[in-house]
């Protein structure tokens, strides 16, 4: 399939219409796209559900800050095969199923009196069909320390799911729907200027499943999900970064019509170390010298995400010299990926001496320290006179 379009783009409204423009501009696509009238366009099913699902998002206030926010990836509806995070929040317990008579009767409902030709409402998409329950994507903080050597989380979650008591059916002693008589859907006739249609829409009895039952499950209240509060732990492996997710599966918003929960996606985001940085796997440390340590070189012992380690610094290190500590980065378990650890040397001049240590300064001055950078300055300084 072709790359989704923009919500706003299908419904043709701006990033900020209201929820009236959203909503007036939906009723008007809806009239527009609806397969009935176009029968002579193959595409036109998938153009009306392109702006059903749009006016799905959009009109969801968390979906729509969801999408604003990820983009598609952050309204999972359509869920890729990658799997990306979704979202929706507990919203739509039925919400999301856009109420399709809702709007044909107030498009056409008026019309009144006209009659040519018959049409069959044949798509019938808003079906008793089981449908999975849209994903959701959670954001969790994880301090520096946690995140590069892994952790275990818990925390709480309401999970909306099958109901212990009636096993998710809603009720005890299962007969079918005398409504629609076990069809799961209603076909009514609807006369309009552009024609008599005949119209299916799913059975607001049974909930399109053909089926009610006689005593009505008091724990769900009928509805067969219950929503529970469930204690959540995850092992977070060594190495996450900020963006990385973790699915877990099953905890996400609840399907209909015996449809399963959607995932729940856990984003992380990583907080700063106060002396550590990290660029992926490698971990990089300033390491402040004495100006002596800079100019005879040192053993110096270097804390690192393994412990310390004692490391021979050169005579002559200056400010910005980088060294390499080999296999102490992260051993980055989610990637299998191990990082090495760079130490930055800064070279800290003393800002007060005592008068002891000024005369042996002085004394230093009067020979030459001269490099080959301070030399090469000099005869720059020297040419532009
Ligand atoms: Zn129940
Ligand atoms: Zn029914």
């Amino acid at each position: 399939m072709a790359e989704k379009r923009d919500y706003y783009e299908v419904l043709g409204v701006s990033k900020n219409a209201t929820a009236a423009e959203i909503k007036s501009a939906y009723r008007k696509k809806a009239k527009e796209l609806h397969p009935d009238l176009n029968k002579d366009d193959p595409h036109a099913e998938d153009k009306f559900k392109e702006a059903q699902e749009a006016y799905s998002v959009l009109s969801d206030d968390n979906k729509r800050k969801m999408y604003d926010q990820f983009g598609h990836a952050g309204v999972g509806g359509a869920a890729s095969a990658g799997g990306a995070g979704g979202y929706g929040g507990y919203s739509n317990f039925g919400g999301m199923d856009f109420d399709f008579e809702d709007i044909f009767g107030s498009i056409f409902g008026n019309a009144g009196g006209g009659f040519g030709g018959f049409s069959n409402f044949g798509g019938g998409n808003r079906s008793s069909r089981a449908a999975r329950g849209s994903d959701i994507l959670m954001q969790m903080d994880i301090d520096f320390d946690d995140a590069i050597y892994g952790c275990e989380k818990k925390f709480d979650l309401d999970v909306v799911e099958d109901c212990d008591e009636c096993h998710g059916h809603g009720g005890f002693d299962r007969e079918e729907c005398k409504t629609c008589h076990g069809q799961g859907t209603i076909t009514s006739q609807q006369n309009t200027i552009l024609g008599s249609f005949m119209s299916r829409t799913t059975c607001p009895d049974c909930n399109g499943t053909g089926r009610t039952y006689k005593r009505k499950c008091k724990e769900c209240n009928g509805k067969g999900k219950v929503k529970k509060n469930k204690k959540i732990t995850i092992n977070i492996p060594a190495g996450i970064n900020t963006g990385d997710r973790q699915r877990i599966s099953g905890k996400g918003n609840p399907g209909r019509g015996g449809g399963e929960n959607g995932d729940l996606y856990i984003e992380f985001i990583v907080g700063e170390h106060e002396y550590y940085t990290r660029d992926n796997d490698d971990i990089y440390l300033e390491v402040p010298l004495t100006l002596t340590e800079a100019i005879l070189g040192c053993k110096k012992e270097i804390p690192t995400i393994h412990g310390n380690v004692k490391l021979n610094i050169s005579a002559g290190t200056n400010s910005g010299d980088k060294q390499r500590i080999k296999g102490k980065g992260i051993n980055n378990e989610y990637r299998r990926h191990k990082g090495d650890m760079y130490v930055i040397f800064k070279v800290y001049t003393p800002k007060r001496l005592t008068r002891e240590q000024k005369s042996l300064i002085e004394e230093l001055s009067k020979t030459s320290l001269d490099t080959i950078e301070t030399e090469e300055f000099n005869d720059f300084v020297e040419d532009n006179k």
